[in-house]
């Protein structure tokens, strides 16, 4: 706890001296280095203590790390360097602005340096909150493996002689929204560009894709960790001692909110231009994206296997984010007014975009998927789940109201 309120007054007092986050900072650190002792000993979880890298979720039991929070790092010490040297030797303002951009040139290109402002919704997946490492796909699979490691033992974590169980619920909801935050960090290389801030010395673009290898990784992470059931959450044990019911709905919600992240239209539309700009061989395409999706939210209707009740929610939020795509609003909506300017989105007019051509494609490729899978399912639920989806998908097409 002690360290923990160091690191927050070192934040505090870096926003005083007029250094705003830098959520790019903690991309520079490669994942296993988090991993080391004398690493994490030495520079703590990131070269800035204004990035939000507040503690080390990567390092595992047996690694033998000590320091899990942020430290005063490389980048602060030279930033601050860039706003408050004196320079007494220096006559003009000219000069001084000099200096100070060759300070910047000398460390262009070094992560350590990099800077990546906060966003409300970040399209550089470099610069995210509460991210860890260079590798998020890497990073948040040894989060989940330490939450996996948690969950067994809440129980006996939170204990307090005399106390209920106040505390096992306020823990495990801490789980459950880190588990959705591993989940969100790699969701948001789908279609992300980064973004280098540059001057005329400095060659290359400021704005480029997202390598289309990385996208590709990172839907896999959140197929298989996000909408796989997660059934190493749902450990009745931990939650029939604060609830009676909820752990459907739970996992539901988290599910729907990575999904409706995954197919925001500005994304699309971002993935559309991509391949528009760069080709298609070298870009990890919207319709590749949207067939990945499918086949992993619907796996089961591949062989004659039984959908389960998580899967059917899971199911039905995609038809329901489905649906949304095809209302043909002009977004980002559901932004306040005020933070539109903080969004950093480009709008969408949905209906006069791929969005919805690429929206009825998937519908029509699942509807006769579901057709097929109708014939050979293993049980009542299944069937009439499936009969219930095809209603649903019907409904779309044709424009009412699901
Ligand atoms: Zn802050």
């Amino acid at each position: 706890m002690g360290r923990g309120i160091r690191y927050v007054a070192a934040h505090e007092v870096g926003h005083t001296l007029g250094l705003p986050h830098n959520f790019a900072s903690s991309n520079a650190v490669p994942v296993d280095s988090l991993r080391s002792p004398e690493w994490t000993s030495e520079h703590g979880t990131t070269p800035s203590i204004m990035d939000y890298a507040r503690f080390n979720y990567v390092a595992q039991p047996g690694d033998g790390v000590e320091q899990f929070a942020p430290k005063i790092g490389a980048y602060d010490e030279w930033a601050i360097q860039w706003g408050y040297q004196a320079m007494p030797d220096l006559e003009t303002q000219e000069e001084r602005a000099r200096r100070l951009d060759a300070m910047i040139q000398e460390k262009a290109g070094d992560p350590t340096y990099l800077y990546g402002r906060q966003s409300f919704r970040p399209q550089d997946p470099r610069s995210q909150s509460e991210d860890l490492g260079r590798n998020a796909v890497k990073a948040g699979s040894l989060g989940v493996a330490n939450l996996k490691r948690i969950v067994p033992n809440l129980v006996e974590w939170t204990r307090e002689e005399g106390s209920n169980y106040q505390e096992l619920e306020e823990i495990y909801g801490e789980v459950v929204g880190q588990w959705r935050r591993y989940l969100g960090h790699a969701a948001r290389h789908v279609g992300g560009m980064h973004e280098t801030f540059k001057t005329y010395a400095q060659d290359g673009p400021v704005y480029d894709p997202v390598p289309a290898g990385r996208q590709r990784a990172a839907m896999e992470f959140v197929l298989e960790n996000g909408f796989q059931t997660p059934s190493w959450l749902t450990d009745a044990d931990v939650l029939r001692r604060f609830e009676s019911s909820g752990a459907l709905n739970r996992v539901r919600e988290a599910q729907f909110g990575i999904m409706e992240a995954v197919l925001r239209p500005e994304r699309l539309a971002r993935m559309t231009e991509i391949t528009a700009m760069n080709g298609r061989e070298s870009t990890y395409t919207p319709t590749e994206m949207l067939v990945d999706l499918r086949e992993g939210v619907w796996a089961e209707l591949d062989g004659s296997e039984a959908i389960g009740p998580y899967r059917r929610n899971l199911q039905r939020g995609y038809l329901e984010r489905m649906r949304e795509l095809m209302t043909g609003n002009t977004v980002p909506d559901g932004i306040p007014e005020g933070l539109l300017e903080r969004a950093r989105s480009t709008p969408v007019d949905v209906s006069q975009s791929d969005i919805q051509a690429l929206v009825r494609g998937e519908l029509r490729a699942l509807e006769g998927e579901v057709e097929q899978a109708l014939r050979r399912a293993p049980n009542e639920m299944t069937e009439r789940h499936l009969r219930d989806v095809l209603t649903r998908i019907g409904d779309i097409l044709d424009g009412e109201e699901a």
